[in-house]
This record gives structure tokens, sequence and C-alpha cells, in this order.
């Protein structure tokens, strides 16, 4: 930063880019980017941002506005000299704003387009998909200038730069600076000279910006022949001999910045929401589902939402605003409030509402009882939208279910009052799934005999969940298993009460509800010979019990499992064992469940059945108590645990293979 202290007020004072900021413009200037009509897309969407953060500011500060209450952006194409000027009677930008604004990354959007810029093979694609704001002039611009006021300031600066590292600002002209508001002038780049033509301007403007919510002015030189007719127009300038003076300009209305939520549904082409979409989200995606409705009667409000198709790059940054913005007939309130609950964070578009009132306080933002009542009539809204998607075109539900999935769940533990609905409205991987997801209204219906609760399984990922020897004993009987394996569900199924009267029942914990549910008819003869194998293997059990003392709640015969030795479970009673290593887990670091677990044992398997032949065995006693504890660490690695005593493990696990070779 090498800002000269300059006596001489005129005098421009250069500042260099935060380092993240040349680097993105380097990007911009040597721009490969096929479309860079996104630019002005950009400079629009900034522009009516500033227009409506005065509106709104202006209710409780009218003369912020005085005199020129109505708000406009303004473009302006010079062929001659080769600019677009693009400006708005917005809030405008005081020296340090412009310093602070246009020379740092403030914007979470723009920063997360860098970071993904780092894996990405193609970043030039990604700037269609972010959305580089302000700093995308410099696709088209060889020089910028902005020429700002802020409101109710009788300072104006000008900011220029090439975006070549550095920028200058200076005190702008008076007579010339707008009396409000921001001018940004962009000297054209010899090979983007198109963009000063009237025609490119309107054609962009139709595609990417005709539904800001604030009308756009096009002003161009009147070609030469219509003068005279434009002439009997003009009522302001009543001079008649106008000879070789400048060139008149002309200025017409390209977008009429009337709101797209209050036209009827019927009035709106997909186009145009799409369109609307972008703008209001940020997200350059198509919309998933829209939601447009009117809602009447003790309040009037007119909704326009959107469920985007693509995950938007902060969906789990806590510090997120503007997912929905609320407006009061029409004016630009707010884009912070919580008009919908956390877990439908995802959702974005705007709400705007006929019996507020215009100057809202911060504090009634936070608790107004009309605001409570759009709240829980757009979030039933929401979603009963969503579960009509899931009953007419489960395909697409799927499809949002994927994306959204892991967010809306966090309404299963947050949202007590709508459980039932959420529980309806989600999907899960389960033993059966396959590919596909299962509703619980499938699981309930294919309930095995006896089978009384809704059985889960919790793991980090899906692969670590299926491969748990716990499931092995519900495998065998064929009882469906949710397989569970976003952070979020280990919360939610602690609180949930279940589902259709049934309860959720975590396949660790406890046990085994199994032995209630019969074994498919082929598996029934194995069973002959059970008795006198539960025999010989409860002294095994005692033995192993008492060898592992403390480590262990207890050591039993275990009916869930199949083709593993050993198991891992919770005591009956205790926490879901998976839960409670998410929940110690502390910096990062994987916990231990805190509650001593119960070592269940496999009477079927041939370890276990050996090692029950040997146990009166004095030769094979040493031998014993190391596979005790090597069947206790196994279980704990395959829970995703460490060996309790990994030195001790390791002395163990050389001993049994040394003997193995022997
Ligand atoms: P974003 O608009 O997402 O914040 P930009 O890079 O487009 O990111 O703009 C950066 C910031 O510069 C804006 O947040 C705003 O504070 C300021 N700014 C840009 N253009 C204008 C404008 N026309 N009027 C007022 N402030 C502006
Ligand atoms: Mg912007």
């Amino acid at each position: 930063m090498n800002e000269n202290t300059g006596t001489a007020e005129a005098a421009p004072q250069t500042h260099e880019f935060q380092a993240e900021v040349a680097r993105l413009l380097h990007l911009m200037v040597h721009s490969v980017y096929s479309n860079k009509d996104i630019f002005l897309r950009e400079l629009i969407s900034n522009a009516a941002d500033a227009c409506e953060r005065l509106r709104q500011r202006a209710l409780t500060d009218p003369q912020l506005t005085e005199g020129d209450e109505g708000f406009r952006i303004r473009l302006e194409t010079d062929k001659a000299a080769g600019t677009l000027t693009v400006s708005d009677n917005g809030t405008g930008m005081s020296r340090e704003e412009l310093i602070g604004n246009l020379g740092t990354i403030a914007r979470s959007g723009t920063r997360a387009f860098l970071e993904n810029l780092g894996e990405a093979k193609d970043g030039q694609s990604l700037i269609g998909q972010f959305g580089v704001g302000f700093y995308s002039a410099f696709m088209v611009a060889s020089e910028v200038d902005v020429v700002s006021r802020a409101a109710g300031s009788d300072e104006a600066w000008v900011w220029r730069s090439d975006g070549q590292g550095s920028f200058t600002v200076e005190p702008a002209d008076l007579e010339t600076a707008p009396a409000r508001g921001t001018r940004v002038i962009l000297h054209l780049a010899e090979d983007a000279r198109s963009y000063a033509e009237a025609y490119e301007i309107e054609r962009i403007v139709r595609e990417y910006s005709a539904h800001v919510p604030v009308p756009i002015m096009l002003a161009t030189e009147a070609p030469a022949e219509e003068e005279e007719a434009d002439a009997t127009n003009s009522e302001d300038k009543p001079e008649k001999p106008e000879a070789d003076a400048a060139p008149k300009i002309v200025e017409r209305e390209i977008a009429d910045g009337s709101a797209l939520w209050a036209r009827s549904k019927s009035d709106v082409s997909e186009d145009e929401y799409k369109e609307f979409y972008n703008h209001v989200s940020r997200q350059f995606d198509d919309p998933a589902v829209t939601l447009h409705y009117r809602a009447e009667g003790r309040h009037e409000y007119s909704v326009l939402l959107f469920v985007p198709s693509m995950t938007p790059f902060d969906l789990f940054d806590p510090d997120r605003k503007g997912r929905v913005k609320l407006y009061v007939r029409r004016v630009f309130i707010a884009d912070d409030v919580d008009l919908l609950p956390a877990y439908m964070r995802f959702v974005r578009g705007v709400v705007d509402s006929q019996d507020l009132p215009l100057n809202l306080s911060r504090e009634m933002l936070q608790s107004n009882p009309v605001l409570e009542a759009i709240r829980k009539g757009v979030t039933n809204r929401v979603l009963s939208e969503l579960q009509k998607l899931a009953d007419n075109d489960a395909e697409k539900y799927i499809r949002i279910w994927e994306t959204f999935g892991p967010v809306i769940k966090e309404g299963l533990y947050e949202d007590f009052e709508r459980r039932d609905k959420l529980l309806a409205l989600t999907r899960f991987k389960t033993t059966r799934s396959g590919d596909s997801w299962r509703t619980l209204a499938e699981y309930v219906a294919d309930l095995k005999e006896n089978q009384t609760q809704i059985f889960y399984a919790i793991g980090d990922n899906e692969a670590a969940v299926k491969a748990s020897p716990q499931l092995e004993g519900y495998r065998a009987r064929d009882v469906e298993v949710l397989l569970l394996s976003d952070p979020v569900d280990a919360f939610w199924v602690q609180v949930a009460l279940g589902y259709d009267g049934k309860p959720f029942r975590s396949i660790t914990q406890g046990a085994a509800d199994l032995d209630a549910i019969p074994m498919p008819e082929e598996a029934d003869k194995k069973d002959t010979d059970e008795a006198d194998t539960k025999a010989d293997v409860a002294a095994l059990v005692a033995y192993v019990k008492e060898t592992l003392g403390d480590s262990v709640s207890d050591v039993r015969i275990s009916s869930r499992l199949a083709e593993s030795p050993v198991c891992l479970v919770a005591p009956e009673g205790g926490p879901d064992r998976q839960f409670e290593k998410l929940m110690s887990r502390r910096d990062g670091a994987p916990g231990d469940a805190g509650s001593k677990p119960v070592l269940e044992v496999n009477p079927r398997h041939a370890l276990v059945k050996a090692l029950a032949d040997h146990l009166g065995d004095a030769a094979a006693n040493s031998f014993t108590e190391d596979a005790s504890w090597l069947l206790f660490d196994q279980a704990r690695i395959l829970d995703g645990e460490r060996p309790a005593d990994p030195a001790a493990f390791a002395g163990r696990l050389a001993r049994v293979m040394e003997k193995g070779l022997a």
C-alpha cells in the first residue's frame, strides 16, 4: 500500500490491490472466458443493489433522496469514444468505500470462486458459475473509471485502474460528478468494442437483467436523420439553433423495473423466472422448483421462491446471508431476515408483504407477529410443495433430495412441529435400496414378522456403515436397516420418536431385538445343534469377560452376527456408540465412545467354536488370553477406533502369528 501524502488535493493517490484481487484481475484481463457478456449483469446488479439499499435507507432518512426520489440505472454507449457507462443514483461510495469495496475481496462468492480455482482444471468456466462481481469489468475494459458520490455527501471521488495491480483515487470534478450514486465508465478494450453498440447492450440486458427491480434506461446518440423527429419530443430544450452542438442523446427505457413477483403466474415465462432467479440468488444454474403465489386472508404477501438445482458453494457457511429477500410493498427491506428455517437455507427468492410498515426497525424484524405468521405460512408452503413434487415427480424430487437432503434432515431435530412432514420427505439408503432410495412408508410396509422397530446403522460413510459386522444378523434375517452416514443423522435419530408408531433403533444399541424375528427357512437346519454350541460358547464367554475385565461392560452371545466372530454394541439403555463418538470428537480428532461397550460373540463362527473347544486345555491358555484381547481390538478397529493398547496389541498379534507358523 503506497499511499502518497501529497498536499495537493487533486493529486491521485495510488493504492495496490490486495493480492487476491490482483490474481483475480490477472485472470479477467487475460480472460478467454467465452461469455464476456456477464460483466454487464454484474455491474447492473451492483447498481440495482445500490438503488435498493438507498431506497431502504431513505425510509428512515428521507433527506437522502430529497429532490430525486425515483431510482434508475442508466447505460450509455459512445461508439466514437469506445466507452460504455453504467450509472445509478443509489447509495454511492465514499472515498473509503471505494478503496475498501473495489480494492479487496469482501464478497464470499468471489472468495469461493478463487478457492475453487485452485482445484479446477478450467478456471474460465467457473467465472460463469460464480459471477465474480465488479472485477469482471476488466474482461472487456482496458481501463475502468468509477466516479461516485455517497448519498448526502458533498464530496465525490474517482477510482481508476487498468487492472494491472494498482488503482488510483482522487477527488472528482464536482461539476460533472453524479449528484448522487455511481458512474462506472468502461474504456473498452480493442476486442470488446462491440459493447459500445446500443443494440448489443439491449440484447444483453434482455437476456440477463430484464427483471432487476430498478428501471434501466439506455442512452445513445441519436442517429443524424432522426434528429428532427426527436427534437419535437424534447420539451426541456426549447432553444432552437443547436446546429453543431454536442451530439444529441436519446434515452429510452429498456427494462421497466417492475416486480416480477407481483405479476400473476400466468404472465411469467420460464425464461423470465430463470433470469430473475439468477439475479436474486446470484447462482447461475436453472431453478429446480419455482414457487410463485400470493397469500391472501389475514396477511397478504407475494412469494417467489426457488429451489436451486446445484449445491450453493456456501450451503454450510454459517455466516451466509441473503437467502430470501424481504420486501414491503415492493421496497427492498432486508436480506438477512430468517424468513425460512435454517434447514431450508438453500431456498432463494423474495417475499413481499402488503401489511408490514415500511420503516421496520432491526428489532422489529426480529420479533414481529406479522413476520412470524409469514414465516410459518411460507415454511409450510415450501414443505407441501416438496411433498407434492415427491408424490408427482419422484425422479425430480430425488435429485433435490440428493442435493439438499443433508440440510433438510437438520429439520428433523430442529423443527419438532413439522417432524412428521419432514420424515415423510426423507429418503434413505438402506440394506435393500441398492442404487435408489427408500421412504419410511416403504420400510414400514415391508416389516418382517415380529419386527416392531425401524433399525438403523450409523457411520462416517455409506461404505463403512454397510460393512458393519453388527449388520450381519439383520441381513441373515432379511431385516431392512437404514444406512445413515450424514453428520446430522446421529442427532435426529436421538430425538425422533419414530414413524407410524415404530420407534427408531440403532443396531449397535442394546441386546439384539432380533431373536424374536425368525430366520428364513434355509437357515433353520443349522439351528438344530445350536443348543450345545451355545453351551460350549457360554464358558468361553465367561472366560473372555473375566480376561477383558473393566474394558467392557459385558460379553455375551450375539444373534446379530453371521460371518464375523465378534462385534461391539452399546449396553442396554446406553447411547448409540457412533453418536457418542461424534459427540466426543474434539478438534477434529475422532473421539472414543465414552461408555463401555458390550462385546458380542458369534457362537456359530469357526474360530469361536475352536477357542471354546480348547478352553480347558492348559497348553492353550496363554493363546486364548491373547485371542480374547485380539478379538476385542479387532471389533474396535471395525468400529473405527484404535486398539485399546497399541503396543500390547502388536505384541499379542506377533505371538499368535508365530504360533500359527510353528
Ligand atoms: P458484490 O456486489 O457481490 O458485493 P462486487 O464485486 O460486485 O461484489 O462489488 C463489491 C462491492 O462494491 C459491493 O458490495 C458494493 O459495496 C460496492 N459497489 C459496487 N458497485 C457499486 C455501485 N454501483 N454502487 C455502490 N456500491 C457499489
Ligand atoms: Mg456485485
